[in-house]
């Protein structure tokens, strides 16, 4: 048996989801977070069930792809049951696509989410009536709290060959007044007009497909003109009925009985939490709003730094400890000279290099997710709207954005949320420049190196300037090819909460497994690749100056060179960087023989050594700069291309990056050496 979750955006799917899998999806306190179908399953009450979580859509159009992902996924007969996860706490927005969702003729049950805040807030919805007006069971729980999990799937089962309850009571004042006695068979009844039109459209479609399975949803498409359906199944002389669009007509008629319904059964309204829309009136204040939000990040950083490096002092041991004992393990073993200098030399000092930044990784993920769930991160895609609408975007253009400070491949997946496909690709196009958690590690190697007493103000710039070049990319191309932008489509605020530990902790292990995944595989790999083309050359192992790795840098010199990149190790690094950008900072440790990158004492050797080749400040800074902004790792590549279904696509991407990484950096460099 399959059964589908479908509700809102932020309604609480996932959560639901995770609740009766044990799986760890993504759960945020905003929207856009789930854009592809996920599925599980589970055996309860004796029966295999399968569960899929969808894409939170306010309604069964198909403008975005979300829409479409999850209409034609109910559509399809893979599905028994759909539930309808309901924020009960925002009945009125919900129900929407509720009433849709009655129309399609599928198995439909209620899950009336979020239970716990309706009763902590003393709302009352009336249980017996809700349902009896809807002819569907709605069933009370609380995916947070875990309540009426199991109620919910036993209702589930129960109505899986249950579609039509035997007869709907739902006494409109005006009854009198229809002439179609519908009010018995469907939930939703429209005016006589309507009916009337419904009813010429049911027949017509009766005779020319004999084996549609639902007359009135595909009735009511056609009235609405959808696009899809309209083209899927032409009739004959259809103007003479649809004359011209009743979408406005339909959804006016949905939204007045949505009103109806809540006047019945909603017995103390809930009123919006005090306490968000005095946050609310503060945190997006027009002239507060920014500073505000520069002023949490700054506090991230200072977190992130701060404990982090706290922290950092005990990886760092840990890391020494191991690679003293390797070297005894591996001498006691008789292993030769260059299997020891591999282990220690390559692939400790590259992985463990990197594992010795999860601290500040951390606490960076753990200060993203808590502002996520907390729900200030769509308020900064709200207060980003009227700046975003100006670049010719729409401010949800934004929400990806934010969440390419973690990792850009999820975030340009969400871009698929937006309507717009100039929206899309633009907003894909920039995301990048979001400094994501990768990049951190350069910035604390280089910052701690050459800026040790204001680290955390140079890192703090890095995402500053992420943010902004993005902006400016985007002001860029709207000069270049204008758009108008859709300013109508505004972001839902979600209330403010406490952020859920539950949830934060998977975020948080989840990005931990990535990154320590990412040590495992591609790190391991790109510091033995190293160690190799490091120590063997022309003339034979052991001389790295005339090493294959140090032939390859140089040739890139050229290119490097104006931007105050001209090194070898430089230049070889940031091509390994492309693998993973944490592999800059892992190849660094195995070109300058395997020094324990986090040690305050290696960090001063390597500054010095660094300085006798000329490297300054400025070259650090440049240093981070470029890589903020030159192409995305190959796993984001890889993602442009799965979206945009185009090499051509994202080639173009790739380049773009390069230039504005280079040009940007040319501009920083030249300036700052006439300056200094
Ligand atoms: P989705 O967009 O529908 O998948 O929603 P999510 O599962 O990502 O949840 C959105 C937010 O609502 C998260 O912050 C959840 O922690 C929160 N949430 C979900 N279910 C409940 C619930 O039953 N009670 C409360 N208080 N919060 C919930
Ligand atoms: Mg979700």
């Amino acid at each position: 048996m399959t059964v589908a979750f479908i509700g809102n955006p932020n309604c609480g799917k996932t959560t639901l989801f995770n609740a009766y899998t044990g799986a760890n999806l993504k759960v945020a306190n905003w929207p856009g977070v789930t854009v592809e179908k996920v599925e599980g399953a589970i055996d309860s009450h004796g029966v295999h069930i399968h569960l899929v979580d969808l894409p939170g859509t306010y309604s069964l159009t198909s403008y975005t792809m979300e829409e479409q992902v999850s209409r034609n996924f109910i559509l399809s007969d893979d599905v028994d049951v759909i539930i309808d996860v309901v924020d009960a706490s925002a009945l009125e927005r919900n129900l929407y696509l509720t009433l849709q969702l009655l129309e399609l003729g599928r198995p439909v049950v209620v899950a009336l989410n979020m239970m716990d805040i309706v009763e902590k807030r003393g709302m009352e919805i009336d249980l017996h009536r809700l349902p009896e007006m809807l002819g569907v069971p709605v069933i009370p729980v609380s995916a947070l709290k875990r309540r009426g999990l199991s109620v919910l799937l036993h209702a589930a089962i129960h109505h899986k060959d249950h579609v039509h309850p035997d007869r709907l009571i739902h006494n409109h004042s005006d009854e009198t007044h229809h002439k179609h006695n519908h009010h018995q068979d469907f939930a939703m009844v429209y005016s006589d007009g309507l009916e009337d039109k419904i009813d010429q459209l049911q027949n017509m479609l009766k005779s020319a497909y004999p084996d549609l399975f639902n007359y009135r949803w595909h009735a009511l498409k056609l009235l609405e003109q959808d696009p899809e359906i309209t083209k899927k199944f032409p009739l004959e002389g259809i103007e003479r009925v649809v004359d011209r669009s009743y979408e406005t007509d339909i959804i006016n008629q949905k939204y007045s009985f949505i009103e109806e319904i809540i006047q019945e059964v909603v017995v103390n309204q809930a009123k919006r939490a005090a306490a968000t829309d005095y946050a609310d009136h503060i945190l997006t204040n027009r002239w507060l709003s920014i500073p505000i939000f520069l002023f949490v990040m700054g506090v991230v950083f200072f977190l992130t730094f701060f404990i982090g490096d706290m922290l950092r002092d005990y990886f760092e041991s840990a890391i020494d400890i191991l690679s003293v004992y390797a070297t005894d393990g591996l001498l006691s073993l008789g292993a030769d000279e260059m299997l020891i200098s591999l282990v220690c030399d390559g692939i400790i000092a590259g992985v463990g290099g990197i594992l010795t930044f999860l601290p500040n990784i951390c606490i960076l993920f753990v200060t993203l997710a808590v502002l996520e769930d907390s729900g200030y991160m769509s308020r900064v895609a709200f207060i980003m709207n009227d700046i975003m609408n100006h670049l010719g975007l729409s401010g949800r253009a934004f929400i990806p954005m934010i969440l390419g400070f973690g990792c850009s491949v999820p975030a340009i997946m969400a871009s698929r949320a937006l309507e717009n496909k100039t929206d899309r690709y633009r907003t894909m196009l920039v995301t990048p420049f979001m400094s994501c958690s990768a990049r951190l590690p350069i910035y604390i190697l280089f910052s701690g190196m050459f800026f040790p007493e204001h680290a955390m103000v140079v890192a703090y710039s890095m995402y500053l300037i992420g943010i902004v070049v993005a902006l400016i990319c985007l002001l860029l191309l709207n000069l270049f090819h204008r758009q108008q932008a859709d300013n109508a489509l505004l972001i839902e605020l979600p209330e403010y909460k406490r952020p859920s530990s539950r949830t934060v902790m998977i975020s948080v292990k989840e990005k931990v497994k990535d990154y320590l995944s990412r040590a495992g595989t591609i790190i391991f790999a790109a510091s033995i690749l190293m160690w190799f083309i490091l120590n063997f050359g022309p003339s034979g192992y052991g001389d790295m100056a005339h090493s294959f790795g140090a032939i390859l840098g140089r040739g890139l010199v050229p290119f490097f060179a104006p931007i105050g990149l001209g090194y070898w190790q430089i230049s070889l690094a940031l091509l390994a960087g492309i693998s993973a950008k944490e592999v800059v900072v892992s190849s660094f440790a195995v070109l300058f023989d395997g020094v324990n990158i986090n040690s305050t004492t290696a960090l001063a050797t390597l500054a010095a050594s660094m300085g006798q080749m000329g490297f300054t400040e400025l070259n650090a800074y440049c240093m981070m700069l470029f890589s903020l902004l030159y192409i995305p790792c190959a796993a984001t590549i890889a993602t442009i291309h799965a979206e945009s279904h185009s090499w051509k696509w994202t080639a173009l991407s790739v380049v773009f990056q390069i230039a504005v990484a280079w040009v940007l950096t040319f501009i920083v460099y030249q300036t700052g050496s006439r300056l200094f």
